[in-house]
């Protein structure tokens, strides 16, 4: 009599334990909110023999939305990093602003060449020696796309982003413009005065 109750008691017990299980698995599967990856590592935990608690779920939601966030924040890096590589510059009148600070994207993806001394110069013979406003890359000069470098120190043709003014492209050279220094290209003679001298964190994209 003893060992039968035992028995029925176990196989109550193990219905019991069959129900609850079932009734976890249904709560956990039928939260609207739960997405197919979560799904997926919840329903491979019971080939294990054991049943997700509510906190494995809330774990599994955790790390999912996570991955999510991650996956989101890679994606706006890469169309960043692409727009500020492949964008065409267009013409643009060239001042520093706190807008064009270089950003997460600039400064991880970019290569840190150093604080940089800017000088402006415009296309007339005084500033550029010469006045077809052609640059030594071939291409007529605009204002806010074309920087001299030393191409020893910024190869022709990179993008480069200047911190606090924007991307530019390298396309022009000039004779006192040797190591960190870069001539920014403006349309007028007065602007390159009043813009004087600066100095900024230069980044090459690529
Ligand atoms: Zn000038």
């Amino acid at each position: 009599m003893h060992q039968i109750i035992k028995k029925y008691s176990r196989r109550v017990f193990l219905t019991m334990a069959a129900c609850l299980s079932l009734t976890m698995s249904a709560l956990a599967f039928d939260t609207p909110e739960n997405q197919p990856a979560a799904l997926l590592s919840v329903s491979a935990a019971p080939a294990s023999g054991s049943v997700p608690t509510s906190a494995a779920v809330f774990a599994a939601e955790q790390n999912l939305a996570k991955m999510q966030e991650q996956q989101a924040r890679a994606l706006a890096f890469s169309e960043q990093m692409n727009s500020l590589l492949n964008a065409p510059l267009s013409k643009r009148t060239v001042a520093f602003s706190s807008d064009l600070a270089a950003n997460d994207v600039v400064r991880s993806a970019g290569r840190r060449l150093g604080n940089f001394k800017l000088t402006f110069y415009c296309p007339c013979v005084r500033c550029n020696g010469r006045s077809d406003g052609l640059t030594r890359s071939g291409t007529i000069a605009q204002e806010g796309r074309t920087i001299a470098v030393d191409p020893k120190v910024i190869p022709l043709g990179s993008r480069v982003y200047i911190d606090g003014y924007g991307v530019f492209i390298a396309e022009d050279t000039g004779g006192a413009i040797k190591s960190q220094k870069i001539d920014v290209f403006l349309d007028s003679h007065s602007r390159c005065f009043e813009n004087g001298i600066a100095h900024a964190d230069v980044y090459l994209l690529g």
